[in-house]
């Protein structure tokens, strides 16, 4: 069963992060330019919230605010689910699915060391099930 450690490998460690005083039209900046849907909110050296594409439509499109000067800290989800780098692919699609969000920081010695997301876990479990079968069928095939 394969670990985030091993995905984290694959992709690169790292999560793009924004300080929680930052207006959020920086926020959206960076996962545009950055492509992602989710940044890590840190301040200082700190994990302390995380904040993705959905807490902008439904926190400032839906509410009339202004990205130019909400920060982040306003709209950013401050309990923030993490795992650590010996977590299964499996225990994440759980958590995940469970939780109805999309990202998961990774956490070593309280520091973010990635940030995996739901596709990241898709693509792992495609792979995964795709080597099974392989296995299978040169077995059947004796
Ligand atoms: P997402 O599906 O990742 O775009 O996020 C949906 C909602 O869940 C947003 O309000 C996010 O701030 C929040 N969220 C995303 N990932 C996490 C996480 N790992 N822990 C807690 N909240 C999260």
């Amino acid at each position: 069963m394969q670990q985030v450690k091993h995905l984290l490998e694959a992709k690169g460690k790292g999560a793009y992060s924004v300080a929680p005083d930052a207006p959020v039209i920086d926020a959206i900046r960076v996962m545009a330019e950055k492509n992602v849907g989710a940044l890590v909110v840190i301040k200082g050296s700190e994990l302390v919230g995380i904040v993705s594409e959905r807490d902008y439509a439904r926190k400032v499109i839906l509410k009339d605010r202004s990205s130019r000067d909400t920060p982040v800290a306003d709209i950013m989800t401050a309990s923030v689910v993490t795992v650590a780098p010996d977590a299964t692919v499996d225990e994440c699609m759980r958590l995940c699915t469970d939780s109805r969000f999309r990202h998961l920081p990774v956490l070593d010695n309280g520091r973010v060391i990635g940030m995996i997301s739901i596709g990241d876990l898709v693509k792992a479990t495609i792979s995964e099930q795709k080597e099974t079968i392989n296995q299978l069928e040169s077995y059947i095939a004796g």
